[in-house]
């Protein structure tokens, strides 16, 4: 029985991080700056602590510098405003990463909207996401931007195929939707965007050359929701008792796919390598426009 590529997320996810030490280290020689991420984390969420801790390692390892404002659970709306128009003013902070979930008093797309769009990294502020949407990017959506490198690194063609993403969420499926959709490489696809509303999702999947899963409900998309051949990247991250595992059924889908991402080490690295390379365009962008 034939089996599936298996696309290593975390081997490119390292190979880009070592070339992006690379331009950091020249950026830093030619500018005399070092790029600066500040990573807010409120509440006490472990899962959230995990996550910035491993973007935080990140930086370091790539040379970025990165400082951590931690706030208690209670924080409220106005002193989070407070600590994120501190940091856009600050001139020696490029990129600003505000961890979510956010707790439940403070609304997440006031905050996000506060962020000074030459340092919002994670692409959310409207500003970027137009841009992005008209095909002239500022920045890339980290998740979406690391499916898309993965879809280019399993050979898949993206031009003329049809791409079929579940779900629409603002963080990975719309803008997933959005960049497979514009004219350029990686891109040129035939984009579906299905959600829980979608009627037939199986006769809608089994249609896609490149299907990616973003939907947040384990082992989801079956074996007989794949076309035989497709590249499956599955951006799920489920805890089911102690291990982790996709939206995609990865047994299933093996001996059906053409290539498909493995969870974890597949979409998860990739994500964080995206991360620094926007705060290192952050960096470039801000000397840029000091010097202007
Ligand atoms: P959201 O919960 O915001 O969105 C889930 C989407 O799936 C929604 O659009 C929802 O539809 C859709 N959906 C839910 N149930 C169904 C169904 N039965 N049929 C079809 N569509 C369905 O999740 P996120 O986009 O934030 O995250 C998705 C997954 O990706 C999660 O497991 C998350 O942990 C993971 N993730 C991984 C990252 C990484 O770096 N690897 C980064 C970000 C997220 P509707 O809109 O109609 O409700």
């Amino acid at each position: 029985m034939s089996s599936a590529q298996i696309i290593d997320g975390k081997g490119v996810a390292s190979r880009l991080r070592e070339e992006l030490a690379q331009k950091v280290a020249e950026f830093q020689q030619s500018n005399h700056v070092q790029p600066h991420l500040a990573a807010v984390l409120v509440g006490d969420d472990p899962a959230s602590a995990v996550y910035v801790r491993n973007k935080q390692r990140a930086c370091e390892k790539s040379g970025i510098r990165s400082t951590l404002h931690r706030l208690s659970t209670e924080t409220s709306q106005a002193e989070l405003l407070e600590l994120v128009h501190s940091l856009n003013e600050q001139s020696d902070v490029h990129g600003i990463l505000i961890q979510l979930p956010l707790p439940s008093q403070i609304d997440e797309t006031t905050v996000l909207d506060a962020v000074a769009p030459l340092k919002d990294v994670d692409c959310f502020h409207p500003e970027n996401v137009g841009l992005m949407v008209q095909g002239r990017p500022r920045f890339l959506p980290c998740t979406p931007a690391g499916c898309q490198v993965l879809i280019g690194e399993s050979g898949t063609p993206t031009s003329g195929a049809h791409a079929v993403v579940v779900g629409r969420s603002e963080i990975v499926g719309k803008p997933m939707g959005m960049m497979l959709v514009q004219k350029g490489d990686l891109a040129n696809a035939t984009v579906t965007i299905a959600h829980s509303r979608t009627r037939d999702l199986t006769e809608m999947t089994r249609q896609a050359d490149i299907l990616i899963a973003a939907i947040g409900r384990p082992n989801f998309i079956t074996g007989e929701m794949i076309k035989p051949g497709a590249c499956v990247i599955d951006v799920g991250i489920n805890r089911v008792g102690d291990r982790l595992v996709g939206d995609v059924n990865f047994d299933e889908a093996l001996p059906v796919a053409g290539s498909i991402t493995p969870v974890p080490g597949g979409v998860g690295p990739m994500t964080i390598a995206m991360l620094l390379q926007n705060t290192l365009t952050a960096a470039i962008l801000q000397t840029q426009a000091l010097s202007e």
